[in-house]
């Protein structure tokens, strides 16, 4: 236990930190890829399949009304938590990546043209560059690429001056998920206003790690992942201003989007959230969103960020007494994801052997190949934390480095 924080009876909470893995109990470092579920999120799921599984919005049934109360509840939960304006402002998404193709589909399609410039850092996940690398190639506008310190942080100086080139759009992570930097995501918005520029955050990183509060932050456009939440996969939501969701045009067509259809006068369409909602959505998942969200809230943000800050800097002294390691990502506002490389150690073969020792840590380009062209490297070996993560499991992590380096040198 460090400080009030009982990371041993939060363990107790997560049944898959019980096994084994090659012998070897779990040492799960790769959060960032996606957290594990707290028995509260298994079980709100469970419970909705086996008591009120019904389809959502259209049925007068008992089920439905259930299954219906639930999910708008999950909607109301994320809205209070991230404190968006109204629950309209919630679009429930597949998550992250498939929110930032709905806003690149519709606001973008809508707004951008041949003469626009679109700005993103050299930060980005691969979720937040194709999307718009392939709008680009069908409308024809320019993408520029604000720069980065070697430490991971943005360079303000190239920030401005490429604001000067007038972009419709900025596109920036609140958290890398490679290097971990946590960016200024108030300041880097209100920059981008005053020189006329909409804002696309992309919060996959930063909201399981820190409290985010969207009207401080008010930026126009902001996206996560339930998964990297506690929650399942194949949810997530897209927040939008809601003047802005309700001038874009739909996404994908479907039921549930309209407001009336017909083949003699133009179909009309709902009202946000419902016009960005086509077809039977992932019910069980948006329930179980929201009941991950309250087990943070009944953690604390502030606590689980605390912790995984003290995680982080522990991890960073530990590593950096191995020879050859080198870290990438030294900002000093980071997040708990330490990226590392061993001189003449390819990080698979890293990775496999940490794996044989029951230790997940991720390795590869982690979807930022435009970083690490950057850096010149491959990709890196990525340790990465969650509320669970403990000191024995850095110290765990450091060992079998130490072992792991002694067989591959
Ligand atoms: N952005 C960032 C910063 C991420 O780390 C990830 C997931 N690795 C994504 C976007 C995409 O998230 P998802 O795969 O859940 O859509």
């Amino acid at each position: 236990m460090d400080g009030n924080y009982d990371v041993a009876a939060i363990r107790r909470e997560f049944p898959i930190l019980e096994r084994k893995v090659n012998g070897f109990p779990l040492v799960y470092l790769d959060s960032a890829a996606s957290a594990q579920k707290p028995r509260t999120v298994i079980e709100t799921q469970r419970e909705y399949l086996s008591h009120f599984h019904s389809n959502i919005h259209r049925g007068v049934h008992t089920l439905a009304t259930q299954a219906t109360e639930a999910f708008e509840g999950a909607r109301e939960t994320i809205k209070a938590h991230f404190n968006a304006a109204e629950n309209a402002e919630i679009i429930f998404t597949a998550g992250a990546t498939d929110g930032i193709n709905l806003v690149a589909g519709t606001w973008g399609r809508a707004n951008l043209t041949a003469s626009s410039t679109v700005l993103m850092t050299r930060l980005e996940h691969h979720s937040n560059i194709v999307p718009w690398q392939i709008l680009a190639s069908e409308i024809g506008f320019k993408i520029e690429v604000i720069e980065i310190f070697p430490e991971g942080t943005i360079d303000l100086e190239d920030y401005n001056a490429k604001l000067a080139l007038a972009p419709s759009l900025v596109c920036f992570s609140h958290v890398s998920n490679t290097l971990g930097t946590i960016n200024d995501a108030k300041q880097l918005t209100s920059l981008a206003h005053d020189a006329g520029a909409m804002v696309m955050v992309d919060g996959a990183q930063a909201a399981p790690h820190m409290n985010v509060d969207l009207q401080d932050i008010n930026c126009d456009f902001y996206v996560a992942s339930g998964h990297k939440m506690y929650g399942p996969t194949g949810i997530g939501f897209l927040y939008g201003k809601r003047a802005l969701l309700d001038a874009m045009p739909p996404w994908r067509g479907g039921g549930e989007m309209i407001s009336s259809v017909s083949f003699d006068v133009p179909t009309t369409f709902n009202v946000p959230p419902y016009k960005f909602e086509a077809g039977t959505p992932h019910i069980s998942g948006a329930i179980a969103l929201g009941a991950a969200i309250k087990w943070m809230e009944s953690v604390g943000l502030d606590n689980i960020a605390a912790h995984e800050l003290a995680l982080t800097k522990y991890a960073h002294e530990k590593l950096l007494q191995i020879e050859g390691l080198r870290i990438y990502g030294t900002a000093e506002h980071k997040a708990g994801v330490v990226s590392f490389l061993v001189e003449g150690i390819h990080p698979s073969d890293l990775g496999t052997l940490l794996d044989q020792l029951g230790i997940a840590v991720r390795t590869g380009h982690h979807c930022t190949e435009p970083l690490m062209d950057w850096y010149k490297i491959p990709g890196t070996v990525r340790a990465s934390f969650g509320a669970y993560n403990t000191f024995d499991d850095v110290d765990a992590l450091v060992a079998a480095l130490e072992r792991a380096i002694k067989m591959l040198k």
